[in-house]
């Protein structure tokens, strides 16, 4: 079976669910890594790594949707709820670009009080003041909340945005993509296709966007296959629109879930395995958040490219630990051969019914 399936990744043909499950279930590290650098190396050079410096700034921590898996929400008006005014988003900001940043991921809570047109209306003031940083103005699932307290349609919603100035909604708040496992963590956040339809009209408005995956929770392969089939075949509706695909493992400290953390190994292999099956997904990247220099092992495992994050409250909440020895965490990277470069943010691309150029 291996022998096949190396020819098929080879020939650059598709794998399948199935296969992708055995791969998962039976192929060795070594032949994971192989078959994963075969792939990654028809769209990379050997020894290309790209990496850019980011901050997420999370602007606010009141959120009505009660994840099981989240440590960072609070319930609003209650202890320890915050939202940020302007002027220590603004701080906060400040703080990256002393770090030698390009890039501001915001990410929130869903704050009831807050509307799409609030939104719009910060990010413009934001982007003003900072006009050579980019931005990743919210978050796939943080649009759909707003636009529904909105009562706007998300074709409205991605309109009002992009014509705001916003470029990019990300796909963040995707953690599993499989409605079994919303169900059980995450009942009021969305449903699948909702959610796909929601990225949609953002690509649609003109806006970028991109995919993610959180493993390491209690899905089962199924259901992470599941999030990759899902995913491979928007990508393909949207003429592979989206720019990049991250994975990075869940933190169970201080959540309700509760949980271990999953072992580097694992999430290596799993990274091989969206590399070989995303086949229409040219940036696969690592995450140094949660995996610190271990994710640079990532890079043997089809990932080309990683955030050197400066802050996440987040993930820090539930138990991640930031670096900002970046000279450490790309010596890691060049030990393993690699020549890690710092790039600009990805070139937005959207599908030829979206506006922009
Ligand atoms: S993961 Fe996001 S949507 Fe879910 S509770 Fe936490 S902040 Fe809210």
């Amino acid at each position: 079976m291996y022998e096949t399936l190396r020819d098929k990744v080879t020939a650059a043909a598709r794998i399948d669910r199935t296969e992708a499950a055995w791969l998962y279930e039976h192929a060795s590290d070594e032949q994971l890594s192989e078959l994963a650098t075969i792939a990654r190396n028809r769209l990379h050079g050997p020894t290309d790594a790209s990496y850019l410096i980011m901050a997420i700034v999370n602007y606010t921590n009141v959120c009505v949707a009660r994840c099981d898996y989240c440590a960072f929400y609070r319930l609003p008006k209650t202890s320890g709820s915050y939202l940020l005014s302007f002027e220590q988003l603004c701080q906060r900001i400040d703080a990256l670009v002393e770090h030698g940043g390009d890039l501001i991921g915001f990410n929130g809570g869903f704050h009831p009080k807050l509307r799409i047109a609030d939104y719009a209306e910060l990010f413009g003031k934001v982007r003003r003041k900072y006009p050579d940083l980019e931005f990743y103005e919210l978050t796939v699932a943080e649009f759909m909340y707003y636009c529904k307290v909105s009562r706007l349609s998300y074709d409205e919603g991605a309109r009002i945005m992009y014509e705001a100035g916003t470029r990019w909604i990300t796909g963040g708040g995707a953690e599993i993509l499989d409605d079994a496992f919303r169900k059980r963590h995450s009942p009021l956040k969305y449903e699948v296709e909702d959610y796909y339809a929601a990225q949609k009209a953002i690509l649609g408005a003109g806006m970028g966007s991109t995919a993610t995956m959180v493993i390491g929770f209690d899905e089962t392969l199924d259901e992470r296959l599941n999030h990759l089939e899902r995913l491979r075949a928007f990508q393909d509706d949207v003429d592979g629109a989206l720019a990049s695909f991250l994975c990075w493992t869940y933190k169970p400290y201080s959540t309700d879930l509760g949980g271990e953390e999953v072992p580097t190994s694992e999430y290596l292999r799993w990274l091989a395995i969206s590399r070989i099956y995303l086949d229409n997904i040219r940036h696969i990247r690592t995450s140094v958040l949660t995996k610190n220099e271990d994710a640079l092992l990532g890079l043997k495992f089809g990932a080309n490219d990683f955030d050197l994050p400066t802050e996440d409250e987040v993930t820090e909440s539930a138990g991640a630990t930031i670096s900002t020895d970046f000279e450490k965490i790309l010596d890691a990277a060049r030990q393993l051969g690699f020549e890690p470069r710092k790039r600009e943010a990805f070139p937005l691309r959207v599908p030829r019914t979206g506006h922009a150029a």
